[in-house]
Formats: C-alpha cells, sequence, structure tokens
C-alpha cells in the first residue's frame, strides 16, 4: 500500500478563521493555527467600493443548500466583497474589543469566533477557485489581497485589548462551568493568541506583523512561480516512434493536448505530477525520459523570472526570526509544539528509524533492476531517469502484472462508488447525486450526504479532471464550514479534488491503482470534513486538527481500496463488467510492497529536508547563499543515494514553502503510524467493517476533528497507543 503525498492544499493565508485545504486537502494558513480574524478602526481602503447591486457576495444565496452561485460570481466581485468583508469583521471585532460589559466567554471567545462570517465566505469561495479554475486577474487579485488579510488577522491577534479580554476569560475558565467542547475553544483561542505573539511588546509586534505580511506575500508567488514552470514546459513528441510504451489512452490525452494548442500533427507531455509519473514509467525511450525528469527536477531554478531559490531562502530566514520572537529556537520547534509530535528531535529520530530500512530496501530494489538492464543488453548504470521505467518492469516480472491489465477494472464512476460503499458499510452513510445545483466546473459532481440516521451531512462536490487552470495534485477543501452556534446548525460543503487526466472522446475513465487510492485518501479528508459533529469551526474536521494527525482519518480510507469484499464491489471491468478475478486481486496485493525502498527514501528525504530548512536558527538561514547547494549537502549528509531523488527540490517544495505543511511534511508518515495500526485492529477483529470499532472511529476521529488532542482522540477509538510495527510490516520494512 502506498501513501499518498499529494498537495496538500494551499494556504489561504492566515486572515480567516480556519480555511484549510486539505492534500490532501487543505488550505493550511502560514502559521499553522487556524484561528480567528481581526481588527483595526482604520477604514480598509480610500473609497469604499459601492454595494453592487449584482454582486452574489452581497446577497444572501437562495441556491440549492446554499451551494455558491458560481455562474453568477465573475472575477470583479471578489475585491469589493473582500473589502467590504474585512469592513464587517472589523466591525464586530471593534465591538468585541470596546464591550463594557466584563469579557465572557459568550461576548469574548464565541464573539471572535463568529466574527467575519461574509469574509469567510468570499475567502472560501476565493481559496478554492483560485486552485481549480484561476486565471491572471485572480492570480494578480492572490498577490495583493493574502497580505492584506494576514495584515488583518495580525491586528486581532497583535491587539493588546482584545488579549487581555481573552486572558481574563482563560484565567476564570475553572469557574465557567463550560462544556467539553466549549472549554476547547476557550483553551485553543488563548493558545493561537500566545503563538501570534500576543503577549509580546510593542517593537515585537511590529516586527511580527512585517514578518506575517512578507511571508504571506512570498508565499503566493512561490506558488504563481510554480504553476507558472509547470505549465510552460512541452514534451512535443512528433515522431510516433517516440511514444513506445505508452498506454493508448495517455497518448489519446497527449493529441488532445497537442490539438488544444495547435500542433494537430503532434502529441504534447506536460510536467504535471500524473503525465510526468506515467511518461517516467512507460516510455521506452531513455533520452526523453531523461529530458522530462530534468525540466521537472529543474523547474523554479532555472534563473529566470520564475525563480523560488532567493524566496525560499527568505521565508526559511524569516521563519526563524519569527520564532525567535516567539521564545522558540527554531521554526521547528515553534510548529512541533502543537502537533502529536511535540518536538523536532522526535520527528527526526522516527524518521530516521524508518529511513535505515527503507534505504536497505531501495538498495535491493536497485539491485534487481540493473540485472533487468543487463539482460536487455545494456551497459548503462540506473539513473534517477531509469528507476521509475525499471521499477515498472520488475514489477511486471515479479508479480505478472502491469497497468493495462489492469486498469480496465479501475473505472472512475466504480471507484467513487467503492469509496461510497466503504462509507456506508462503515458508517451507515449514504450518498444521493444532486441534480441542477450551481457548479464551478461541467465536470463537477455534487451529492448530499446522510447519516446513518437519515440526518443531513452536508454537500459533497467531486472534481476529478485535470485542467490547465487547475493546480496540480489532490486535495481536499470546504466551501462553506461546518458550525453549531446561536441556534443555526449550518452543515458543511466539502469537496474532492484530483487531476485524472480527460480521456480521449468517448473513452472511459481508467485509473491505475495508485489513483484509486488517492481517490480513497482524499474520499477519507472528505468524510473527516462530512461527519464532523463539532459546534465550532475552530476544530472541526480537518482544519481543526494537528497536521500530522489529520492525514490519518485519509490515509485509513486507502486500506479498503484493496480489501477483497471491496474490490469485488467496484473493481468491475468497464466494458464486460467482470469483476476483477481473484489471481489479479492477489498480484496486486502481493505487489503492495513493491518499490517501497524508493518510495519510502524519496518521501522522508523530502521530510528531513524539510526539517532541516526550520531547523535553522535566524544566522544560519541567514548565511545561506544557495539554496540549492544547501539542499545537496544536507540530502549528502544523511546519505541519500544518487539514483533517488527527494520528492520535492526545494525551489517546487510548494508544501513547506507555499503550503502549511513547514516543518510538517513529516505527517504522512507520523500519521501512517495511525492508519497501519487502526487497520490492525480491524484485521485482528477478523471484520473490516467491524461495528464496535466502527463506532468508535466514527465517533471519536471523523466526528470530533480536534476536540481533544491528537494522542487521546487515538486511544479513546484504538483503547491503546498506537506502534510502529504494523507500519514496518505493510511497507515491506520489517
Ligand atoms: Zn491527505
Amino acid at each position: 500500500m502506498t501513501k499518498k503525498h499529494h498537495f496538500p492544499y494551499k494556504f489561504l493565508p492566515a486572515a480567516i478563521l480556519a480555511v484549510a485545504l486539505f492534500g490532501c486537502s487543505e488550505k493550511a494558513d502560514e502559521s499553522g493555527d487556524e484561528g480567528l480574524t481581526a481588527v483595526s478602526d482604520e477604514p480598509v481602503v480610500e473609497e469604499l467600493a459601492t454595494m453592487d447591486a449584482d454582486n452574489p457576495f452581497f446577497t444572501d444565496w437562495d441556491t440549492p443548500y446554499g451551494i455558491p452561485p458560481f455562474a453568477a460570481i465573475a472575477d470583479e466581485h471578489y475585491r469589493p466583497a473582500f473589502e467590504a468583508g474585512i469592513e464587517q469583521q472589523r466591525a464586530e471585532v471593534v465591538k468585541i474589543r470596546n464591550n463594557p460589559e466584563p469579557p465572557n466567554f459568550e461576548n469574548t471567545i464565541e464573539a471572535l469566533q463568529l466574527a467575519g462570517s461574509e469574509l469567510t465566505r468570499v475567502s472560501l469561495v476565493f481559496g478554492n477557485i483560485t486552485n481549480t479554475d484561476t486565471n491572471d486577474a485572480l492570480q494578480e487579485l492572490e498577490v495583493e489581497i493574502y497580505p492584506i488579510l494576514t495584515g488583518e488577522r495580525d491586528a486581532i491577534y497583535l491587539d493588546q485589548v482584545i488579549f487581555e479580554r481573552v486572558q481574563a476569560v482563560y484565567d476564570a475558565r475553572d469557574d465557567l462551568d463550560l462544556d467539553e467542547q466549549s472549554m476547547r475553544l476557550l483553551e485553543l483561542t488563548h493558545r493561537d493568541f500566545v503563538r501570534q505573539g500576543a503577549a509580546l511588546d510593542e517593537d515585537a509586534k511590529a516586527r511580527m506583523k512585517e514578518i506575517n505580511a512578507r511571508i504571506s506575500e512570498i508565499n503566493t508567488v512561490f506558488a504563481q512561480n510554480l504553476l507558472k514552470e509547470t505549465k510552460a514546459f512541452e514534451l512535443v513528441v512528433t515522431d510516433q516512434a517516440d511514444l513506445s510504451g505508452l498506454a493508448p489512452g495517455m497518448i489519446g490525452s497527449a493529441r488532445a493536448k497537442a490539438e488544444s494548442k495547435g500542433k494537430p500533427e503532434a502529441w504534447v507531455f506536460g510536467l504535471d505530477r500524473g503525465t510526468y509519473e506515467a511518461f517516467m514509467t512507460f516510455a521506452d525511450n531513455r533520452e526523453l525520459r531523461r529530458q522530462m525528469f530534468t525540466a521537472y527536477r529543474a523547474r523554479a531554478a532555472q534563473g529566470n523570472d520564475n525563480d523560488n531559490r532567493d524566496i525560499l531562502a527568505e521565508v526559511a530566514k524569516l521563519r526563524a526570526e519569527r520564532a525567535v520572537i516567539l521564545g522558540y529556537p527554531n521554526h521547528s520547534a515553534y510548529q512541533l509544539e502543537t502537533r502529536m509530535a511535540k518536538t523536532p528531535g522526535k520527528a527526526e529520530s522516527f524518521l530516521l528509524e524508518v529511513w535505515k530500512p527503507g534505504l536497505k530496501k531501495a538498495d535491493e530494489e536497485l539491485a534487481e533492476m540493473q540485472v533487468i538492464v543487463q539482460e536487455e543488453g545494456h551497459d548503462f548504470i540506473i539513473e534517477g531517469h531509469d528507476w521509475w521505467y525499471y521499477a515498472e518492469k520488475l514489477r511486471t516480472k515479479k508479480y505478472a502484472i502491469n497497468e493495462a491489465e489492469v486498469k480496465p477494472y479501475f473505472e472512475l464512476g466504480n471507484v467513487r462508488d467503492g469509496a461510497f460503499h466503504v462509507a456506508n458499510k462503515l458508517f451507515g452513510v449514504t450518498f444521493e447525486p444532486l441534480e441542477d445545483v450551481p457548479v464551478w466546473n461541467e465536470v463537477v459532481e455534487p451529492y448530499t450526504v446522510y447519516d446513518a440516521d437519515g440526518e443531513f451531512l452536508g454537500v459533497f462536490m467531486l472534481d476529478y479532471y485535470a485542467r490547465d487552470s487547475k493546480r496540480g495534485g489532490a486535495w481536499m477543501s470546504t466551501y462553506r464550514q461546518t458550525s453549531n452556534m446561536q441556534g443555526r446548525n449550518i452543515r458543511p460543503i466539502i469537496t474532492n479534488n484530483l487531476n485524472i487526466a480527460v480521456p480521449a472522446e468517448g473513452e472511459d475513465t481508467l485509473l491505475n491503482y495508485d489513483q484509486v487510492e488517492t481517490l480513497f485518501h482524499e474520499f477519507g479528508h472528505g468524510l473527516h470534513g462530512l461527519l464532523t459533529q463539532v459546534r465550532y469551526p475552530r476544530f472541526a474536521g480537518t482544519s481543526g486538527s494537528p497536521r500530522d494527525y489529520t492525514e490519518f482519518p485519509a490515509q485509513f480510507m486507502e486500506h479498503y481500496a484493496s480489501q477483497p469484499q471491496v474490490l469485488e464491489v467496484y473493481a468491475r471491468h468497464a466494458e464486460t463488467g467482470e469483476v476483477i478475478p481473484q489471481a489479479l486481486v492477489d498480484k496486486i496485493r502481493a505487489a503492495s510492497t513493491h518499490n517501497q525502498g524508493f518510495k519510502t527514501t524519496e518521501y522522508i528525504a523530502a521530510s528531513l529536508l524539510d526539517l532541516s530548512w526550520h531547523n535553522l536558527l535566524p544566522n544560519e538561514a541567514s548565511a545561506v547563499e544557495d539554496a540549492t547547494k544547501f539542499e545537496d549537502e544536507t540530502m549528502t549528509g544523511f546519505g541519500k543515494p544518487g539514483e533517488i531523488g527527494s520528492r520535492y527540490r526545494s525551489p517546487y517544495f510548494a508544501h513547506i514553502f507555499a503550503g502549511g505543511y513547514s516543518a510538517g511534511y513529516y505527517a504522512y508518515l507520523w500519521s501512517e503510524i495511525l492508519d497501519a495500526d487502526g487497520f490492525t485492529a480491524f484485521k485482528e477483529a477478523g471484520d473490516i467493517y467491524d461495528p464496535e470499532l466502527a463506532a468508535r472511529l466514527k465517533k471519536n476521529v471523523y466526528q470530533s476533528g480536534g476536540l481533544r488532542d491528537a494522542d487521546v482522540l487515538y486511544r479513546d477509538f484504538r483503547g491503546k497507543d498506537p506502534s510502529i510495527e504494523p507500519l514496518l510490516e505493510i511497507r515491506g520494512l520489517d
């Protein structure tokens, strides 16, 4: 079983309450804490935008389920909506600040949680659309708006009077008779203020604001540079012989892409992750593989206008400085404090515990692949651009399995229904297709979701296909947050995004097994968002739980994709309807540990790289002159083999330099301790749908978000702490 590391969604920088995409989904904000919103008495802009009657953000939405009226939202509606939203939020926060009543839970803590609803509404739509259907105008607005939102957020968190009110309520907490959820909100709100710098002196606060604004600005530039660099490259093939090895579906997509670019006689391959991996795996032409590999790894480090090297070094430096101001040795220590791992040392030693067996396994894999090279009569030594290709050959040889044989059993609609089936068996959840509701793109499939007792849980919108205006990767996100305050039980609107290539006209959309797992993964995040029964957005669902725990409910679902009784339901041949033969299932399962040495190594390399950047002290970060050189030296220091690259090189490591995963990329593997151990509980019970375990899992994990500390939630489900052995076993590293 391979774990997914797709892009966590991007980062709605922090100004808003808890907008998080989870990549995996979510938008995480730069600080790592989801928080509140901001305050200032100054007008937002010189001249307030006139309230345009046509602007959908200035009206209530009478659409079904309150789904955003996408067709009515034009690019020019966002700016005035942001301005009005900021204005409203400021007014609300000033009211909290200047309240003559003594501070209490309702007039301070809950009021802060409620503030900024209009700003949240526009931010969520904007944050999603700029990831799924962006354009130049929206990209310009991103660069402009995110630093403003960060400033608004800082204005709240660094406001002395508001902090004194929060502190007063916090100090009195034991006498307030709060229930568990309200106490949790109070503790997290207080912690957010302290961690944002509320207790600092005025000079330090001023510097914090400068740092946050600058980071917010360059995070966006980093992401945009990467998108430009990824889109700019085209491998144009004009000789049919150069397509040797590639699947007909992929060739069809490349032809369609060429036609859309005005090159009807050619085939065009881009650098989106799906195309890249498939090309590296199947293209027989070694020179073309080398070109793709080189281009992919050179992105945003080519000395042109899109170069990210100086930008990322500056981010690392600013983060280090900020951590020191807040009283931490470095950014990693700051980030890890509120995570399950607690300290960078603990995260790193965990990584190294898996790194060594991973390297050993990779060595064995390399030796086996080199034999194939020799058998083919070649005399070259395997290099980076050969690994994927020969790993696939080795897989075919050892497990007699190939993608062309497997893919017809994984038709997209069937796989989706398989995921729905698992949710129904585990949690009693049902899904009903929604007709005639607004969508942001015609390929989007909307559903309503209901709990076992028929209670409405939310709207789930699936956007599975790749397009040029969409960022790469896979993620879950939110169009409307759940909240249950003041008698208004608002249910969420959740999305899942994948980047599956659009098939040629009239063809089925067939997935490889990796894509099947990705679909189940994002679906798991989706359930975490949909099932939530938390009252406050601050700790609801995916965005409300710690980064190194929040992948657990997603990765847990991946295990189900390969279970025989699940495959039997969904893995049906696209043309014949025949259920996948048991022999093929056995092969897929036997092959599940294949290439895990490589996968483990490239992933841990990236995780160690991330921690290394963020373990830097300010003077060390300032001393970095060449980001690429720093990376190479760091990787050499850990003994990374040359044939395996870090999954991300720093200039395109958007998770950590543009997203919310800084000092947190290790989180996927950390969460894997939990999903491997948690799924083992079901195996030991002899029933992958064991009702008792499923009920505890639903209650303590999928419904509870960040209600309690992650280790407590896990124990409440599992009845004990997790152990690392199931992870090593599943990866074949034991
Ligand atoms: Zn994820």
